[in-house]
C-alpha cells in the first residue's frame, strides 16, 4: 500500500523595498510545487513592501519550495524568513479570526502625534488590536495654511472591556485635543449606509431661520432667548416653538425669500451633499424650523425628503403666528427617519441622522450612525460621535469616504 503524502503549513514573510513582479515571480514558484493558500495578506507603505503568504505543501515538495523562493527573494533583493506551523497552531489562529472587528475614525483640522498617542492608548487598555491604520485624508501640504482636514482610521479587533467608558474617555481626548472620533462596528452595515437624515437650524445652515425671521418682525431678543433655552433642553420644543411662532404674527412672507437667499451655509455643506448624491444615498431634512427654507435647500442640493413646519399666513401675506399641520418635534423627527427607512426598504443600521440640538437626540439614538454636529454640550454628551473641530464634509469620513475617491 502507497504510503500517504504528508502536508506541511508554511508561512514566508517577505519585506524589502517594493518590486514590480514580485508576487508574480513567487506565485510562479508556488504554483510549480502545486501550493495551496491558506491566507495572503500584503501592505506596500512607502514603496517598503511587506508580505505574507501562508501556503500547504506537500512535505516532500517544501525543501524545494524554500530554496527556490530564496534565490528568487535574494534576486530580487528582498528579504524573506521563513517559519512552519503547527496544525494546532493553524486552528488556534483560525478560531481567533470570529473576534469583532471596529473603526476608530480619527479626524481633525490636523493630526499630531499627541493625540494619536492618546487614542493608540485608550485601544490598548481596552484591550484591542489595531489590525491596520490608513490616511483617508489627501496627503497634507507643508504650508499650514492650506491643511484644512485630516482624517486617519484604525482597523481594530477584539472586543473593548468597557464600551461605556471607552466612548467616555473618546469624548474627553476629543474635548482636550480638538480632534473627533467615530467608534462603529465594521460591519456589512456600515458599508452599506443609505440614508441620511440632517437637521438643519445651525447644522445645515449657521444660524436658525426663526431668529431671522424674529430680527424682522422686530421680537429677535424675545425670540432669541426662547429659542437657546429650547436648544438646551430647558423648556419643551412644543411650547417653545408654539410661543415663537405667535410673536412673529403680522411679518409679511415676502421677507422668506430674501433670507433664504442669504442663508449662511455651514462649511463643506456644498463637498458632502455632491458626494452624498453622487454615490447613491438618499438624503432627508427633518428640521424643526420652517417648510419654506428647507424646500429652498432642497431644490439648491437636490435633496430626497423635506418634513418641516409650515407657517400659516393670511389673505393678505402676512403671518398668522399660528402654524399648520403637526408640529416635527424631537419624537416626530425620529419617527420620520424610520418612516423613510421604511419606505427605502432600509434596515435602521444603515441609516445616519446629524444634528446639533437637544430635539436631534431622539433620531440620533435611534440611526445607525448618529452624529452630533458642532452640537450643545447635552447633545455631544449624548450622542455616539461627534463632530466640532471641521465641517460637514467631515461625516464623509465617518463613512468611510478618503479625499481620493473624491477631489479627481
Ligand atoms: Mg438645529
Amino acid at each position: 500500500m502507497e504510503e500517504q503524502q504528508k502536508d506541511e503549513l508554511l508561512l514566508m514573510r517577505i519585506t524589502g523595498e517594493d518590486r514590480p513582479g514580485l508576487t508574480a515571480g513567487i506565485m510562479e514558484i508556488l504554483a510549480k510545487y502545486g501550493a495551496n493558500i491558506m491566507d495572503i495578506g500584503q501592505a506596500d507603505i512607502h514603496n517598503t513592501l511587506s508580505l505574507g503568504i501562508l501556503i500547504r505543501v506537500t512535505e516532500d515538495n517544501s525543501g524545494n519550495v524554500m530554496k527556490h523562493v530564496l534565490f528568487k527573494a535574494q534576486d530580487m533583493g528582498v528579504n524573506i524568513q521563513f517559519s512552519p506551523i503547527s496544525e494546532a497552531d493553524y486552528n488556534n489562529w483560525v478560531s481567533r479570526q470570529g473576534k469583532n472587528r471596529y473603526i476608530l475614525t480619527v479626524l481633525g483640522r490636523r493630526v499630531e502625534a499627541r493625540q494619536i498617542e492618546a487614542v493608540a492608548q485608550l485601544i490598548a487598555d481596552q484591550g484591542l488590536n489595531i489590525d491596520s491604520i490608513q490616511r483617508l485624508s489627501g496627503r497634507p501640504s507643508l504650508d499650514p495654511e492650506k491643511r484644512i482636514r485630516a482624517c486617519i482610521e484604525f482597523s481594530l479587533r477584539g472586543n473593548p472591556k468597557n464600551r461605556t467608558e471607552l466612548q467616555d474617555k473618546l469624548l474627553k481626548i476629543s474635548k482636550k485635543l480638538e480632534i473627533d472620533c467615530s467608534f462603529q462596528k465594521d460591519n456589512m452595515y456600515r458599508r452599506t449606509r443609505r440614508l441620511i437624515c440632517f437637521d438643519m437650524d445651525s447644522t445645515l445652515i449657521q444660524t436658525e431661520v426663526i431668529d431671522e425671521l424674529a430680527k424682522h418682525a422686530g421680537v429677535g431678543d424675545e425670540v432669541k432667548a426662547i429659542t437657546e433655552s429650547a436648544m438646551r433642553g430647558e423648556i419643551d420644543f412644543k411650547e417653545s416653538f408654539t410661543k415663537r411662532v405667535a410673536l412673529l404674527k403680522g411679518l409679511d412672507v415676502n421677507v422668506m425669500q430674501e433670507i433664504a437667499e442669504n442663508l449662511p451655509m455651514t462649511e463643506g455643506l456644498e463637498r458632502m451633499m455632491l458626494a452624498l448624491k453622487k454615490y447613491g444615498y438618499k438624503i432627508a431634512i427633518l428640521s424643526g424650523g420652517f417648510t419654506y427654507f428647507g424646500q429652498y435647500l432642497q431644490r439648491k442640493f437636490n435633496i430626497d425628503y423635506v418634513y418641516a413646519n409650515e407657517l400659516e399666513v393670511d389673505d393678505e401675506g402676512k403671518l398668522t403666528g399660528r402654524y399648520v399641520g403637526e408640529i416635527i418635534d424631537g419624537r416626530r423627527k425620529a419617527e420620520l427617519l424610520r418612516l423613510i427607512a421604511q419606505v427605502e426598504k432600509l434596515d435602521l443600521e444603515q441609516t445616519i441622522a446629524v444634528g446639533d440640538g437637544a430635539n436631534d437626540l431622539p433620531m440620533l439614538s435611534l440611526a445607525g450612525l448618529g452624529i452630533a454636529f458642532h452640537a450643545k454640550p447635552k447633545v455631544t454628551a449624548n450622542a455616539r460621535q461627534s463632530i466640532n473641530t471641521i465641517g460637514l464634509d467631515g461625516v464623509l469620513y465617518f463613512l468611510g469616504f478618503k479625499d481620493s475617491y473624491l477631489d479627481v
